[in-house]
């Protein structure tokens, strides 16, 4: 049995809205020593985003080019964005023993899964659909369209959860990043992964 020092792949999905970003702060509040995949997108900064933290935003024309300098590990569009994976720190992390989240929509979670077969897949769900609509509305941030676009791709991303491994409902935020620790420690206890 060889035993391996590398970190997790986690591929953390669910639909926009549901808490994802919110619910790894406080997984990260309490793991310190993990990692998140800071990706590149082609979308407008929101209010408070800054370069280099939430993502490193770059035009269509500089996205191209990491995609054709295979920088990406994954890329998807979504609502007529693009959004992407940096290769070089996930792997340089992985390595260094760090477990590695990747928060990203279900296409690009496919295309992971297939490249890194040992990675592990998380989604995220929210209590109802209902709520979903109005936290997309409660953070104020998405006009009306916007938020009609998010909730029908929620729709067909939730259909999704079922290539996942395991399943989190985000009905409080301390509950969820809780349960996602468990489900990190189990799969580290796994004698299989060795
Ligand atoms: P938002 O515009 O709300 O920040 O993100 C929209 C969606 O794109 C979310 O579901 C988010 O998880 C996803 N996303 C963010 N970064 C990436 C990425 O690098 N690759 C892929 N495939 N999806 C991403």
């Amino acid at each position: 049995m060889e035993v391996t020092n590398k970190g997790l792949l986690i591929v953390f999905s669910g639909p926009s809205g549901t808490g994802k970003g919110t619910v790894l702060k406080a997984y990260f509040a309490k793991h310190p020593e993990a990692r998140l995949s800071v990706s590149a997108t082609t979308r407008q900064p929101r209010p408070g985003e800054q370069d280099g933290r939430e993502y490193f935003f770059v035009s269509k024309e500089q996205f191209a080019q990491m995609k054709q300098e295979n920088a990406l590990l994954e890329s998807a569009e979504y609502c007529g964005n693009c959004y992407g994976t940096p290769r070089a720190p996930i792997e340089k992390w992985l390595n260094e023993g760090c477990d590695v989240f990747l928060e990203i929509e279900v296409q690009g979670g496919a295309q992971v899964r297939r490249l890194e077969p040992d990675s592990v897949g998380v989604f995220i769900l929210p209590p109802s659909v209902k709520e979903l609509g109005e936290r997309l509305r409660g953070r104020g941030t998405e006009a009306e369209a916007v938020v009609q676009k998010r909730l029908n791709a929620a729709k067909e991303e939730i259909l999704q959860a079922k290539h996942y491994d395991y399943a989190v409902i985000n009905d409080t935020i301390e509950e969820a990043a809780e349960e996602i620790a468990t489900i990190i420690s189990s799969e580290k206890h796994k004698i299989s992964r060795n």
